[in-house]
């Protein structure tokens, strides 16, 4: 799938918005990312799930894991497109862990997902929780990576679309030394 009809989609549906925003973090950025607004139809989830799956029509994955709650919508239908089974992570007391009684064969071949890979940071704790429970994780793969390709994960990584996204302290911001306002994107979001 070609990452500009994937950009395309997520700003036909308002999950990519370009701009001036404060983020939750407080940090002010050029672009907002919502792929819940995207994901919300379930034939785009479904696009993206196969075209993440034709990545790894041939490596043999017998599992597919997600951290919820972000991941779980697209983590579902990339396993569907796999014919794999489905499982997520969720926070336990902080720790990313299986609950629900999920369980993991040993070596069961393993493809974790999200829908935006930032630090990376959910990605490395579902991979470390799975590990733990058993599975080989053979790789990773998010619909976007916003961290321009940077982020490392401990194992094989791909994306539908990358992005180089700034994120900047409001002192910095050259959006706020022109005078603009910055918008939070959970109020003007929502009515777009
Ligand atoms: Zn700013």
């Amino acid at each position: 799938m070609d990452p500009e009809k994937v950009i395309d989609e997520f700003k036909q549906t308002g999950a990519l918005l370009e701009g001036h925003f404060q983020l939750t973090s407080g940090l002010h950025s050029n672009v907002y990312l919502q792929c819940a607004r995207v994901l919300q139809f379930p034939e785009k989830a479904e696009m993206f799930g196969r075209a993440l799956a034709q990545k790894f029509a041939n490596a043999g994955i017998q599992l597919v894991a997600s951290p919820a709650i972000g991941g779980i919508v697209i983590g579902h239908e990339v396993a569907r497109a796999l014919g794999a089974r489905f499982i997520w992570t969720e926070r336990e007391g902080g720790e990313m862990t299986l609950r629900r009684g999920f369980t993991v064969s040993p070596g069961e071949r393993t493809l974790v997902v999200e829908d935006v890979i930032t630090t990376g940071g959910s990605t490395r704790e579902t991979i470390e929780a799975l590990k733990s429970a058993g599975a080989d994780v053979v790789a990773a793969a998010s619909i976007i990576d916003r961290s321009g390709g940077r982020v490392e994960v401990g194992v094989p990584r791909v994306a539908l679309a990358t992005l180089k996204v700034l994120s900047v302290e409001p002192s910095i911001c050259e959006a706020c030394k022109m005078g603009d306002p910055a918008v939070k994107p959970g109020s003007r979001g929502q009515k777009a």
